[in-house]
């Protein structure tokens, strides 16, 4: 992003914004005296320490020492940078921001594009409130997901027709090209566009903002792909966002603890359940890129996989996930235990339940205890290292021991390294020495 917003737009927007109105988006705010209080969204607490002053426009916590404008404000709760904070909040009130040099013209089609994916999750879920939308809709009640649920999550239908929604999209006086670019339909031999989802259960896929940057479309009739995703667009990088992550950034900041689960329905799941610190990746690999945003509110996150009556398959598909993060020159595993000082855990669920399936079954309350006592990435990994092996065969137990070591090495403390060193020697029945 190139262009620095001109300084008397800031005040400009800063006087149109009101504070209180901000923040209680986020917060619920109790007149005290000149000023107003509420729970800090930023640290948990019982009691608020949590205030604003209006006369000032500041906020200020006495809990945990964090305050300051509306902008900081902004960009704390919504992880934003400087910029894309007053952009923001320039956007609530309708003011036009001027850079002091020109942005690349790519913010025209990116506006565009966001504006397109709107009105296409407003179509969708007209439809799928419509007669059309009928079998959909009981697919998602046998589900268990009435029509709260669908609404919060702006849940849709695509018809399964050629050009349901390219035809409303050009009424509402988008260009065909646009709506290509948006990557809403896909262009024929013949060099005519087409709807690219058809007869699917439409999720669409919010950025950090709330803005829709793309859509999942699950197939109900057998059709092939299951899942069809939006492709790359100016607005939309695969891998770079976390469903769901919108609405849960702020319980995830004051419970200090991410769930990422695999699907979008384990999300809704969870969400109806009162669990609202919930991610989904939505079949991609977890990335850095994840990791960089959900390091901005915890530095705790908890990957929950599908049960697996053995067990293995699902911590394989786990531990893929979580390799298949890649960094040029550098180790990735390293990186990801050492750099970003993220405490990760990992649950498999048990007797082959997701996690819609096993809190359906067992309740929240059991959910939130295995949550509770989930295990520590490292002691996970290792594990999944032994249980490769059959420890009973010297030449096997050898390469047992060899993979575990070669991965303890890989911890920056000699504290944890040592403890595992231990661990290892436990699990495949040796005496440290020998190790
Ligand atoms: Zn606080």
């Amino acid at each position: 992003m190139s262009g620095l917003i001109r300084e008397d737009d800031l005040e400009q927007i800063k006087d149109r914004v009101n504070i209180i109105d901000i923040i209680s988006e986020q917060v619920m705010l109790k007149k005290a005296g000149r000023a107003y209080k509420g729970l800090c969204p930023f640290h948990q607490e019982k009691t608020p320490s949590f205030s604003v002053d209006t006369s000032k426009q500041l906020w200020h916590c006495f809990g945990c020492g964090e305050g300051g404008d509306v902008i900081s404000f902004v960009m704390k709760v919504d992880g934003l940078d400087f910029t894309e904070a007053v952009e923001s909040l320039a956007r609530r009130v309708g003011y036009a921001v001027h850079y002091t040099k020109t942005k690349s013209n790519n913010l025209g089609i990116k506006q565009k594009i966001y504006e397109i994916n709107a009105a296409a999750a407003g179509y969708f879920s007209k439809v799928l409130f419509s007669p059309m939308g009928r079998e959909t809709r009981d697919y998602l009640k046998s589900r268990g997901f009435g029509r709260e649920i669908a609404e919060t999550m702006w849940l849709g239908f695509a018809p399964d027709t050629w050009d349901g929604l390219k035809n409303y999209l050009l009424k509402k006086n988008f260009l065909e090209a646009e709506i290509l670019k948006a990557g809403l339909t896909s262009q024929g031999s013949n060099g005519k566009s087409f709807d690219r989802f058809r007869g699917r259960l439409i999720f669409p896929i919010k950025d950090i903002q709330g803005r829709v940057v793309a859509f999942g479309a699950r197939s109900l009739n057998g059709d092939n792909p299951k899942y069809l995703n939006s492709p790359e667009t100016p607005v939309y990088r695969k891998g770079s966002v976390l469903y769901g992550l919108n609405l849960a950034k702020t319980a995830i900041s004051s419970q200090s603890a991410a769930i990422i689960v695999e699907g979008y329905t384990d999300l809704l799941a969870l969400k109806m359940s009162g669990i609202d610190n919930a991610v989904a990746t939505c079949g991609t690999a977890f990335t850095l890129d994840h990791f960089k945003f959900i390091s901005r509110f915890t530095d705790d996150i908890i990957f929950v996989f599908d049960g697996d009556a053995a067990g293995i398959a699902a911590a394989e598909r786990g531990l893929e996930l979580v390799s298949q993060i890649r960094l040029p020159g550098d180790n990735t595993l390293k990186k990801l235990l050492n750099s970003y000082k993220i405490g990760v855990k990992v649950l498999v669920l048990p007797e082959e339940l997701d996690p819609a399936e096993y809190v359906a079954k067992n309740g929240v309350e059991n959910f939130r205890l295995l949550i509770t006592n989930a295990k520590q990435f490292t002691d996970f990994y290792l594990e999944r290292i032994m249980i490769k092996y059959d420890i009973n065969d010297d030449n096997q137990r050898q390469k047992a021991i060899a993979e575990s070591l070669a991965f303890i090495k890989l911890l920056a403390s000699a504290v944890a390294q040592e403890k595992y060193l231990k661990r290892i020697a436990e699990m495949a029945d040796v005496s440290l020495e020998t190790l």
